[in-house]
């Protein structure tokens, strides 16, 4: 379904990241990985993603960085001839009460989680635009949508995804280009296991399916959006929650 296509998954190389690209390898895409480091989990992934025939790089680059972002696109451009796909997934946290929210703990979660998404997003554009086709999908959270103690930079950074979202939406539907986002509940990755098993078990009373989600299920619903099938499908915000905000 995706062959001949290259995706750029920001932040694939664990978690959400990695199943949305390891999904997409699966339906014939060749991959760029943009995280912060070369790792392990950044490896295993690549590996997962050559062993089932497709073509997989790493590209190490913080994208709040918007130098580096452009080097990391070009040369991504240059090794892959191009790219279709664009999955602006990496994200960090630093939750806290604002009240004690410092300076740093707030301008690192927007530099990350929003600018960074529009620096890659930005990066990325021309080349959508040449090719009169793309695909953009933006991982924001419920929590931008409905809002979260202890999260305000966090629930910030996600519903500024979201008025990202609608705005690139419109400003390029015309050249065959689609931008949509996901809006997840709760995921178990490493950043959900970070929290406090006292939040984690109060989250769970809220979310009627009763069960926390799977990266792969977010995987799949971003598979769907990147498809030929779902064309007429721009600027939407599409929640895969268990029910945790309806
Ligand atoms: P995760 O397991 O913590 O993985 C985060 C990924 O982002 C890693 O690949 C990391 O790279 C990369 N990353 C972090 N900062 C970066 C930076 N400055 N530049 C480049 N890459 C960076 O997170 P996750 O749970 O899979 O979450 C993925 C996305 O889904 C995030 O945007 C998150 O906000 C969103 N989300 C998650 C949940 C959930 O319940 N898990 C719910 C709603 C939304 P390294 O490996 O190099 O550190």
């Amino acid at each position: 379904m995706l062959n001949d296509n290259t995706a750029v998954v920001t932040g694939g190389s664990r978690g959400i990241g990695r199943a949305i690209a390891v999904k997409l390898a699966g339906l014939g895409a060749d991959i760029a990985i943009i995280a912060t480091r070369d790792s392990d989990r950044a490896q295993d992934t690549i590996k997962t993603i050559e062993d089932m025939g497709r073509k997989a790089r790493l590209y190490v680059c913080d994208i709040s960085d918007i130098e580096a972002v452009n080097n990391a696109v070009s040369q991504i451009i240059t090794d892959f001839g191009g790219i279709d796909i664009l999955i602006n997934n990496a994200g960090i946290t630093k939750d806290k009460l604002l009240m004690q929210m410092n300076e740093e703990d707030i301008s690192d979660v927007i530099d990350v989680n929003l600018k960074g998404s529009m620096y890659v997003t930005k990066a990325c554009l021309r080349n959508f635009v040449r090719k009169r086709h793309g695909r953009i999908v933006n991982i924001s959270s419920v929590v931008g949508l409905m809002g979260n103690a202890g999260q305000v930079n966090y629930s910030a950074s996600k519903a500024g995804i979201i008025g990202f979202t609608k705005s690139v939406a419109r400003e390029y539907a015309s050249k065959g280009i689609t931008c949509n986002a996901i809006a997840p509940g709760f995921i178990c990755t490493d950043m959900t296991d970070k929290m406090p098993k006292e939040a984690i078990d109060a989250m769970l009373d809220n979310i009627p399916c009763k069960r926390y989600g799977k990266p792969e299920e977010v995987a799949h619903l971003a598979a769907f959006l990147v498809s030929d099938e779902a064309s007429y499908i721009t600027g939407e915000v599409i929640k895969i929650d268990g029910g945790m905000y309806i």
